[in-house]
């Protein structure tokens, strides 16, 4: 950070129903002076046993919210950004007051920012999960549980938590449309999604066919390098 070395790159997220862009996933990379731009893979394990995830945690937060609103144009009005935290961010006592601090800061509306848990940071300690998730909630900002079927959810409490969204993890879209499987897995969760009341996005995709399917299994978004990779906030 005081190297002026990470970006955040934007991938778009679109509206199943009317192909239009809703709002972007956000995704850290390093752009180290020799080894050139680093997905997170390369660093965030390393970063997450020091605990400077928290400090790379803060930066993403606190970037992603100015980008989003000082991209409000007309030709752009009012996306929503989604934040990956990590599993050192949510055990924060203090997560909830430091988000509230920086949409105040930053002048977003709590609505247009979207946090990501993965399913398995959600699933660790289920009570506290969802006091955390409440009071998240209660600031007004959009809750989606990442890489959701990887894990393994407990429905009841699945129920509990207060989400706006689960993200149809890649490794299931990826054998669409021809595994079988994998198709009767994204039915299942986008069926599943519905009777909770909750939006349903995919990742990942990367071919028509694969988003033809998704969208005849009633899958209300989607996001991949179908429609773009991810990019740098001036591309986006
Ligand atoms: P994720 O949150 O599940 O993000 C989706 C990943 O899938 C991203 O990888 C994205 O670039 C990639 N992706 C999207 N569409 C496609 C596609 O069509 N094909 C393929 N092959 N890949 C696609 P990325 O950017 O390398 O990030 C990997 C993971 O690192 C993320 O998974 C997330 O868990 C974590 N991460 C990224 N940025 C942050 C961050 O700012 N904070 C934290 N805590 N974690 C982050
Ligand atoms: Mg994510
Ligand atoms: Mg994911």
């Amino acid at each position: 950070e005081e190297h002026g070395e990470l970006r955040l790159f934007y991938q778009p997220q679109v509206d199943i129903g009317s192909g239009r862009v809703i709002g972007a996933e956000a995704l850290l990379r390093w752009e180290h002076p020799r080894l050139g731009l680093l997905a997170p893979s390369r660093f965030l394990a390393l970063s997450e046993e020091s605990g400077l995830v928290v400090t790379l945690g803060e930066w993403v937060l606190r970037t992603a919210c100015a980008q989003a609103a000082a991209a409000d144009t007309p030709a752009t009005p009012a996306l929503a950004v989604s934040v990956n935290i990590s599993a050192r961010q949510f055990a924060l006592p203090d997560l909830p007051q430091r988000i509230a601090e920086i949409l105040k800061q930053t002048g977003l509306a709590p609505p247009r920012l979207e946090i990501e848990i993965t399913e398995g940071i959600a699933m660790q300690d289920i009570a506290r999960s969802i006091g955390v998730l409440t009071e998240l909630k209660q600031l007004g900002v959009m809750i989606a549980l990442d890489d959701f079927g990887t894990g393994y959810s407990s429905l009841s409490y699945l129920k509990r938590f207060p989400l706006d969204k689960l993200k149809i993890d890649q490794s299931f879209v990826r054998g669409l449309p021809a595994d079988e499987n994998d198709a009767a897995i994204t039915r299942a969760v986008i069926a599943l999604g519905q009777s909770l009341k909750l939006k349903v996005i995919a990742e990942g995709v990367e071919t028509a066919a694969q988003l033809e399917l998704l969208r005849k299994q009633g899958c209300d978004e989607y996001q991949g390098d179908y429609f773009s990779k991810p990019v740098p906030p001036h591309e986006f």
